[in-house]
């Protein structure tokens, strides 16, 4: 190897010793939704206070950056690096299309071009230290699966996604195949677009025969991570370039999302011992029963007035701050007046405190964006009436939502 190959090596290595665990998401066929997932995903994983990035390998396709709002954004650079768009403070980005001077334009580039670029977008992207990478790639078992697989391989899994039509084909099993033959642990399978939910009354229908995605996983003895039901609102938070777990948080499409996360593998958060050393990794393994990663604490914030739940949040005479370990226990419970009301004041108030989750009867839409801007995560429509069993019975999954009950 010459000395240049050599330092290339050396300078790839030392990103990828940065990237604890990657997942690389694959579909056999383009339209199953496949870049919905990862992005949700990927804004799951780094609710849950994971340092995540997304990759998008799509060099011909790109559609990460419209899904996280990011169309016109261009990527800068700094000490030769490319420095990846943060969104929401904490999630950072990488696509063709933040590196295009124009949307429109084409790429045409053979094999060993794109084999180059996926290593420049790992080696030559200022990353930093990252709890998850999730990377996008094409539909397929093309060239760009295979420079992820071979890049990225020793510490990354697959996740791939289907749809009830397709499950019965032969490219689903193509993407099985191939994650065996290049000896890529498979992280699960994701139905997606399985059921469809009502937009009137919110109740899911099978339109197509479901739980193949399941049967699929048992015949071939990997794990399923579960199913996404065809929500109107998945489209149109995509066609209005908002992203959906930050939007739409608190659904039950939502929840479907952070189930999957929940059910995945990934190292805990970065969070040195007290030798200084990094927390043990948790690699995924190929198997149904594999450890679950770590919940990590929460601060929640729960606008009230007389000490209940109230459903203006703008308007509210306090917030009740609610403290939650790793175990999903509440740890402590304190009331704090907030700063006399005046518009976009609230989110960065918020944050300030260190909230990370907050369960409101009603906020309108720019609060919901302000939060989002803040990296935090907004529940709308929640019913009852104290604050602290408003929160327990959100860790339980169990909390009633309805419709947003304050939307100005
Ligand atoms: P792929 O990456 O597989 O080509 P996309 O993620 O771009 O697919 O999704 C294709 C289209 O399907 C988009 O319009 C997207 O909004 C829509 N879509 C994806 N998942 C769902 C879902 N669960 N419910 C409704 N529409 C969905």
């Amino acid at each position: 190897m010459s000395n240049e190959k050599l330092t290339d090596e050396i300078a790839l290595q030392k990103k990828l010793d940065r990237i604890k665990h990657t997942f690389i998401i694959l579909s056999g066929k383009g339209g199953v939704g496949k870049s919905t997932v990862a992005v949700n995903l990927a804004l799951s994983l780094s609710l849950k206070g994971l340092r995540t990035g997304i990759l998008d390998v799509d060099i011909h396709g790109p559609s990460v950056p419209k899904l996280l709002g990011l169309m016109g954004t261009r990527a800068g650079v700094a000490n030769e690096e490319i420095v990846p768009i943060e969104v929401f403070g904490q999630i950072k980005v990488i696509s063709m299309g933040l590196l295009l001077a124009g949307n429109e334009q084409a790429v045409i580039w053979r094999g060993p071009m794109k084999a180059n670029v996926i290593r420049e977008f790992i080696q030559h992207v200022a990353w930093g230290d990252l709890d998850c990478l999730v990377v996008d790639c094409p539909p397929g078992t093309g060239d760009e699966p295979l420079s992820v697989a071979q890049l990225l391989g020793a510490r990354s899994s697959a996740i791939i996604v289907t749809t009830p039509q397709q499950i019965a084909t032969i490219d689903v099993e193509k993407c099985i195949t191939f994650c065996r033959q290049v000896g890529l642990p498979i992280a699960g399978i994701v139905e997606n677009m399985s059921g469809y939910v009502c937009p009137h009354c919110g109740k899911e229908v099978n339109i197509f025969s479901s739980g193949g995605g399941e049967k699929l996983a048992k015949d071939y003895g990997i794990p399923f991570l579960g199913s996404i039901p065809l929500d109107p609102d998945i489209v149109k938070s995509g066609d209005e370039e908002k992203p959906y777990m930050y939007f739409y948080a608190g659904t039950k499409t939502a929840q479907r999302f952070e189930e999957i996360v929940n059910k995945l593998t990934y190292p805990e958060k970065h969070e040195p011992d007290a030798a200084g050393k990094d927390a043990e990794s948790k690699l995924p393994v190929d198997s149904p029963s594999g450890d679950k990663g770590k919940e990590v604490s929460m601060k929640f914030a729960v606008p009230t007035n007389q000490g209940k739940l109230c459903a203006h949040f703008g308007h509210c005479e306090a917030f009740a701050l609610i403290d939650t370990d790793g175990e999903g226990r509440i740890v402590n419970e304190a009331y704090v007046t907030p700063p006399p009301h005046e518009p976009g004041l609230l989110p960065p108030w918020l944050s300030q405190q260190g909230v990370n989750c907050i369960i409101a009867g009603g906020m309108g839409s720019r609060a919901q964006q302000l939060f989002a801007e803040q990296g935090v995560r907004v529940v709308t429509g929640a019913q009852g009436e104290d604050p602290r069993e408003v929160v327990e019975q959100y860790l339980k999954g169990t909390l009633q939502t309805g419709a947003n009950t304050c939307d100005h």
